[in-house]
């Protein structure tokens, strides 16, 4: 171990090879264990859950990339409204980086899936193994019978996990349809029908969670993961990290119960907060890379200050300005007041743009090979093709007009368009022009579509041109 800091933030070194030995963290119950516990298995539910939800006969959340049409309940997308995605994506990162100036890592300790999915694999050992003493016993016995039992049980459900993970996250894709309903019988045993691209993503899914949760685990999050070192040039005193009291606890020494040498500090040196972390280090040598601020060694703290009769909150949540420098936490800062209004504007932005969208969209390309032709009754003809997306959830019949011009006319195969929900549909039209009235080389043309009921208009220009005769 190494010396104690002063209380002092940040101190940001990791020490690898202290962090490449196996850990085995004991279990602990407490108030902020109670709320990790909370949030990761309601994260996971919503991970499990959401692909099943259906809205208007459909997966609600479904990424159909293969298709290119990515649905939100109500809303369709299209690869060409990658920029609400954009949007979306900057508001999680502002927010995030919000969250992490005032309160630190608390998205690592309380809802990153590798947290979670970590904590359950070890919660698997515990179940099978016992808890921390036993795994660290069993560790260390020759291989038996007994051993290899419970091992095959461990990797077997792991196995299972990984497998619900993979399909899941593949079924945000594929949809639940093909993952869940694809099977076929192989004799007597029910195996999965599905295409290559979908075994190789199931496969890869299953390796990683499997690989990260069962043996990676806490180094993914010190050696591997840049959020976390990011996240400590971001802190400052003002950042609410999970902190040991020095002053209070040093010097640190065992005693005996209910007793306080004067020469000792409340430290008590029972080692239960190194015991309880997850990532295997001694919040006493100062906050750490490695340090995920999941808070479990201010509970088995608090725990032991109640049993010896000290206050509790040796370790604690707490910010460099009120534990090193006495002074009361600041929260009001430019800091703070440039994210809520860069966060304010982009929300805003999106919410507009969702508000103003219009769920149908309308591109005209023109014919390439040949600019303008005349036709047998000496108009002056050129050749689109119109590519309409019905963008809702329900089927539309479509009308597609050209906007009133003196000498131009719309021709048409089919004067209807019915679209089902999220189908495109691509059509050649024409467009005639009077050779007496359209004298100029290039006049601009409108298109117009509207829905049977009127609720859906857009329109396009293009050009109209005489060139090419
Ligand atoms: S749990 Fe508290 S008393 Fe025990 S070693 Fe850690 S800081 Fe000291
Ligand atoms: S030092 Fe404490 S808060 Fe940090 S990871 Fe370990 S147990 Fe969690």
């Amino acid at each position: 171990m190494s010396a104690p800091q002063p209380n002092r933030i940040p101190v940001i070194e990791v020490d690898l090879n202290a962090t490449k030995k196996r850990i085995h963290p004991r279990f602990i119950t407490g108030f902020y264990q109670n709320i990790r516990v909370i949030s990761m298995y309601a994260f996971l539910a919503l991970f499990l859950i959401l692909p099943w939800l259906r809205y208007n006969g459909r997966q609600a959340i479904w990424f159909d990339v293969p298709s290119q049409h990515y649905y939100i309940f109500g809303m369709t997308f299209l690869t060409q409204d990658f920029y609400f995605i954009a949007a979306f994506a900057l508001i999680a990162a502002f927010t995030l980086f919000m969250v992490t100036v005032y309160a630190g890592r608390v998205w690592c300790g309380y809802a990153c899936p590798q947290t979670i999915w970590t904590h359950m694999f070890q919660y698997v050992e515990k179940l099978v193994i016992g808890d921390r003493n036993k795994r660290i016993k069993f560790d260390k016995q020759p291989m038996s019978a007994n051993k290899a039992f419970k091992r095959f049980l461990v990797y077997f459900i792991w196995f299972i996990f990984s497998m619900i993970t993979a399909t899941t996250f593949v079924s945000y894709v594929s949809g639940t349809d093909t993952i869940y309903q694809s099977w076929q019988m192989i004799g007597f045993i029910p195996f999965p029908d599905w295409s290559t691209w979908i075994w190789v993503a199931v496969f890869i899914f299953a390796f990683s969670t499997y690989v990260n949760a069962g043996y990676m685990r806490e180094q993914m999050c010190i050696q591997i993961c840049p959020y976390g070192r990011f996240q400590s040039v971001m802190f400052d005193k003002d950042t609410l990290v999970v902190s040991y009291d020095y002053d209070r606890g040093e010097p640190r020494g065992a005693r005996k119960k209910g007793t306080h040498p004067d020469n000792l500090g409340d430290c008590i040196e029972c080692q239960m907060c190194v015991q309880v972390c997850p990532t295997g280090i001694d919040i006493r040598d100062g906050l750490q890379v490695a340090c995920i601020q999941c808070a479990a060694c201010v509970d088995a703290c608090n725990e032991i200050m109640d049993k010896v009769g000290y206050p509790r909150g040796l370790i604690r949540y707490t910010t460099e300005r009120q534990l090193a420098e006495k002074e009361a936490t600041r929260v009001l800062s430019p800091r703070l007041f440039a994210y809520l209004t860069l966060l304010a504007v982009l929300c805003g932005g999106v919410i507009y743009a969702l508000a103003d969208r219009v769920p149908l969209e309308i591109d005209i390309r023109r014919d390439r090979n040949q600019l303008s032709s005349t036709n047998a009754q000496g108009m002056i003809e050129n050749s689109y093709v119109v590519k309409l997306t019905n963008k809702t959830q329900e089927a539309h019949t479509y009308k597609i007009t050209l906007a009133a011009q003196d000498g131009l006319s719309l021709q048409l195969r089919f004067n209807d368009v019915p679209l089902d929900p999220g189908e495109s549909f691509d059509m050649s039209v024409s467009i005639q022009g009077d050779p007496a009235v359209i004298t100029e080389v290039q006049t601009p043309v409108t298109l117009n579509v509207v829905s049977e009921d009127g609720k859906y208009k857009v329109s396009k220009q293009n050009i109209f041109t005489t060139q090419g005769q």
